[in-house]
């Protein structure tokens, strides 16, 4: 689905998460049984199909746990909003096992994430933060923000949510985003002096 999927693994307990997995499945399981890591957490940046449509059948090959925000379980757990995705042909996630909110850790060995609630791109949308690193979905792209004319987007809360929680962070902060549209990494001193949309 051109969505960039994270596998994130602790090098000392070989423990992972898998962010983001839109489709290539077995492409993504075996890279983690050739790094010989134990699948915990599958995190979903947001509920949206096409970052999603991979967790059923990574589920069921790893046992991992469906990590997503609060929001976002609620919202795309709506029959309305299934039935709006499902007219795209894209599968649902399984409902999620684990739901987080602002500020709390997702831990994969001895790696923590903390949880950014970042919503305007989906009510639910987050970020994934582990200094220096940022894993910001469809929130923040290289040079560009996450679309917000999909239902339960809001362009206001989006910029709000950037402004207050991602451009403080340290510039030399690494963006990883959702999707490679302008660029796979970043940071968010770069992001602050180049985005034409902030
Ligand atoms: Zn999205
Ligand atoms: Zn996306």
């Amino acid at each position: 689905m051109a969505v960039c999927c994270y596998i994130v693994a602790c090098e000392k307990t070989k423990k992972a998460a898998i962010v983001d997995p839109g489709g290539d499945e077995d492409t993504i399981l075996a890279e983690v049984e050739k790094m010989g890591l134990s699948v915990e957490y599958i995190i979903a940046t947001h509920g949206h199909p096409d970052h999603v449509c991979g967790n059923r059948k990574i589920q069921e090959a790893t046992g991992a746990k469906i990590v997503m925000h609060t929001a976002d379980a609620l919202f795309f757990g709506k029959p309305e909003v299934e039935n709006y995705f499902s007219m795209l042909g894209l599968e649902p996630s399984p409902a999620p096992d684990i739901k987080v909110e602002e500020g709390d850790d997702i831990t994969i060995g001895e790696i923590k994430f903390k949880v950014i609630h970042t919503p305007g791109h989906t009510p639910g949308g987050m970020c994934l933060y582990n200094a220096p690193d940022l894993i910001t979905g469809d929130t923040l792209f290289v040079g560009g923000l996450g679309r917000t004319d999909f239902p339960g987007g809001s362009h206001n809360e989006l910029l709000t949510s950037i402004r207050t929680k991602l451009l403080v962070l340290p510039s030399e902060t690494i963006v990883w985003p959702g999707h490679g549209y302008g660029g796979h990494q970043s940071t968010i001193g770069e992001e602050k002096r180049s985005n034409p949309f902030l």
